[in-house]
């Protein structure tokens, strides 16, 4: 079942194209990650989702039905241009706006005292928005974005801003909300955490969708026969044969590990082979891109084609 569906969604600002016909279909239940380099138009499929914008042509589905003010409240958003008010007491504003999701008041009260205790912030009560960093203020505005339980969280750069400690936090909290059911989009430059916690992904470029669908399958896709070996020997191999290209390599010791491409002809079974005559193998493994490897090399393609 898709929680959400784009439909054929195209808008223009003035001449500008921001997306151009775009569909994609996003399953309850996943964390679906919307990639693209500065410009592609995320922010505007965003803002369409929250309904703050309207497309120019196309529609978008909530639960099978064209979406409406009433899913408001099933939606948390995060924006990337965080508006809190500055001069507000923290548990004053945090008050405000979890009443302004629908929360009552003792409901609002019990939750956020929930979420301060976990994230060890109750002392932040009677301090002014202002007196927190920016870090500090984002946490606040992430507590407020899922205060309400929405089924549906849209994250625009959820970790700009954030220490590695606080961005595992966050990333932890989205793996948790996840497994209660939440589907999550999650726009973010942060390929490490597209990696650790995006099951889908949707790449972007220049208003036109260039590759989407299941991260571990894209992976598996793009990968281009690279091993990684690590070998038990009292001295390194002198060379390979020219069917495998040797892209890294390093020794200490006794242990000498190296990275191969295997080129059309070879396998991975020749190389295990080969290198076996060496010494002892202690691993071997295979190699997958990385996505920000596809990320680059996909937006390059994509380009140099328009
Ligand atoms: P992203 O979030 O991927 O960086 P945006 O959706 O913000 O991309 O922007 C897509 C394109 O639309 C950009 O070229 C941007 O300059 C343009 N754009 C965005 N908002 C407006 C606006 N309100 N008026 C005019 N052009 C805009």
């Amino acid at each position: 079942m898709n929680i959400i569906e784009v439909q054929n969604v195209t808008k223009k600002y003035s001449n500008h194209l921001a997306l151009d016909n775009i569909s994609l279909a996003i399953q309850k239940g996943v964390v679906y990650g919307l990639l693209g380099p500065n410009g592609a138009g995320k922010t505007t499929l965003i803002r369409i989702l929250n309904q703050i914008t309207a497309p120019d042509s196309g529609t978008v589905l909530f639960n099978g039905n064209p979406i409406s003010r009433k899913d408001i409240e099933k939606i948390g958003y995060l924006p990337e241009e965080r508006g809190l008010y500055k001069k507000m007491k923290v548990g004053e504003e945090a008050m405000y706006l979890a009443q302004l999701k629908g929360l009552s008041k003792q409901e609002a009260l019990e939750r956020l005292k929930y979420w301060f205790i976990k994230f060890e912030i109750q002392n932040w009560w009677n301090k002014k928005v202002e007196e927190l960093s920016k870090g500090m203020q984002q946490k606040l505005q992430f507590i407020t974005t899922v205060v309400h339980r929405p089924d549906f969280l849209i994250l625009d750069e959820p970790f700009s801003g954030l220490d590695p400690i606080n961005t595992n936090l966050i990333r932890q909290e989205l793996l948790e909300l996840k497994k209660q059911g939440t589907t999550i989009i999650i726009s973010t430059h942060n390929m490490a955490s597209v990696e650790e916690i995006c099951d889908e992904i949707c790449l972007i470029n220049k208003a036109h969708k260039i590759l989407e669908g299941n991260l571990a399958e894209i992976k598996q896709r793009f990968k281009e026969n690279v091993f990684s070996l690590t070998l038990n020997s009292e001295r390194a191999i002198p060379a390979f044969p020219d069917k495998f290209s040797v892209m890294e390599t390093s020794s200490s010791a006794n242990q000498h590990y190296y990275v191969v491409k295997v080129q059309d002809g070879g396998s991975a079974n020749q190389l295990l082979q080969f290198v076996m005559e060496y010494g002892n193998v202690l691993a071997f493994n295979e190699v997958l891109p990385s996505m920000n490897d596809i990320f680059i090399q996909q937006v390059n393609n994509s380009t140099i084609q328009q």
